[in-house]
């Protein structure tokens, strides 16, 4: 690809009552170039290591707190076609380091890219906005692959030489595109594809009636992230439809085939996948579980799945499951976020998502049961509860965890890291929302046996 603009943006918080609620975009050119020397994470303004005015906006648990689903801005969240700018851009700056590449297409023939960066043996393969209303991970996997490609730094030499990060941003386009969580295709679409599922009724996770403020009746789709299994060569069977949450799904959306493509591509390069980590939203108005008049920032986990040592239709699996690792990779995301709190106090507010799921179908379950140590960020709030606001600071929350993660595992003192410091990661509290709340993140735990509160 040529390069075409730079739209790197810079962004501010304006100290004006509630203005300050949203970033302002400057103009293209205006952008501040990467830190070269900082060994802190990196960011565009490094005045986003401190606190802001706006922090305490963010923080303060109000009951007018709602997930009711809501039109609001996106336009600073990165789309489709500006991916594409970024990733040509960078690939051009990074002067060869950072490789894009085309992986796939969407069901409705978008591209699907990965961006890889480094010569090491550990993977890190990342994806974010599976659900297309949750857009912070794509943003802040691009700061990671460009400072990653692009940086000086011995730190950064260091990630490329003992790591391997592949990410894959923005691998559901087409619900992206929309702004809603499910992707873009039909039951008979899917029919059309698999001939063999004539007659099969659609899947569980197969959404044609509005829900969260979307129309799926004019355009159905499907939760994408149910659509995967563990038997990483399964094809779609017509006894496994519909399915349920405790199930494994059937790669037949064209956006989970092509990340599982990209997983298969990585165990045959180098034996097995490290690490994979996927970025997600929850619901906005989850409290502090020891202070209900402070917001959770974010929630991360390492389990999605039963020990395959307790479930017989596991067993195959088994030898590869390492939970203890994953809580490892967790421990590492904490620390860091720890740490920057100590100037940036809201970026202390993570807790522990809710643990017990067994979800294979999800892209997390599938790749930790064969054998990846796994790591969900679960970002506050989704487009339709709270659009672009607080999106700088909430990228910097994920990018600062995503440093550490990346950090821990380049230097291998992840290793060190004790588990039960992960179980010591305060459980997630209450969402303080309206009662009459559409909160599909609890729905979904609800669905799957799990006790949400
Ligand atoms: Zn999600």
């Amino acid at each position: 690809m040529r390069l075409r603009a730079r739209t790197t943006r810079s962004t501010v918080a304006v100290g004006l009552g509630t203005a300050a609620l949203l970033a302002v975009t400057t103009l293209p050119g205006s952008a501040a170039p990467p830190s070269a020397s900082a060994d802190a994470p990196p960011a565009w303004s490094s005045s986003l290591a401190a606190a802001q005015p706006s922090d305490a906006a963010f923080a303060a648990a109000a009951p007018t707190c709602s997930d009711t689903p809501r039109k609001l801005p996106i336009n600073e969240f990165t789309d489709h076609r500006e991916l594409a700018v970024e990733l040509d851009r960078i690939e051009e700056v990074s002067g060869g380091a950072v490789d894009v590449e085309q992986v796939g297409r969407s069901n409705r023939g978008r591209e699907i890219w990965s961006a890889r960066v480094g010569t090491g043996e550990k993977v890190v393969l990342m994806t974010s906005e599976i659900h297309g209303n949750e857009k912070v991970g794509t943003d802040a996997l691009v700061d990671l692959v460009e400072w990653m490609g692009t940086s000086t730094t011995p730190k950064a030499q260091r990630w490329r030489d003992e790591l391997t990060l592949v990410a894959i941003p923005k691998m559901n386009p087409d619900g992206a595109e929309l702004d809603r969580r499910g992707n873009d295709q039909t039951w008979a679409e899917v029919q059309a594809r698999h001939p063999q599922l004539r007659g099969a009724e659609p899947s569980w996770n197969y959404y044609d009636t509005p829900r969260t403020g979307d129309d799926y009746g004019s355009a159905p789709g499907f939760d994408t992230n149910r659509d995967y299994n563990p038997d990483l060569s399964y094809v779609p069977q017509p006894e496994d439809f519909p399915g349920s949450s405790e199930e494994a799904g059937w790669y037949v959306t064209p956006e989970a085939s092509t990340v599982r493509d990209v997983y298969r591509g990585l165990q045959a390069e180098f034996g097995e996948v490290d690490t994979y980590v996927d970025l997600h939203h929850q619901g906005a108005c989850y409290v502090m579980p020891d202070d209900p008049e402070q917001f959770v920032t974010l929630s991360i986990s390492g389990q999605f799945v039963a020990d395959p040592s307790t479930k017989p239709e596991y067993a195959e699996y088994a030898e590869g499951y390492d939970l203890e690792y994953s809580k490892q990779l967790n421990v590492a995301v904490n620390q860091a976020l720890q740490k920057a709190a100590e100037r940036r106090p809201v970026l202390g507010n993570v807790t522990l998502y809710p643990q017990g799921l067994d979800l294979p179908g999800t892209g997390l379950g599938s790749f930790q049961l064969n054998g990846s140590g796994a790591v969900l960020f679960e970002i506050r709030g989704q487009t339709q509860s709270l659009g672009q606001q607080y999106r700088a600071m909430l990228t910097r929350a994920t990018y600062v965890g995503l440093d550490g993660l990346m950090t821990s595992v380049a230097t291998g003192r992840v290793a060190d890291l004790d588990p039960a410091e992960y179980d010591a990661i305060p459980p997630r509290g209450p969402s303080i929302g309206s009662a009459e709340q559409a909160d599909e993140d609890a729905r979904v735990l609800r669905s799957a046996g799990v006790d949400v509160g």
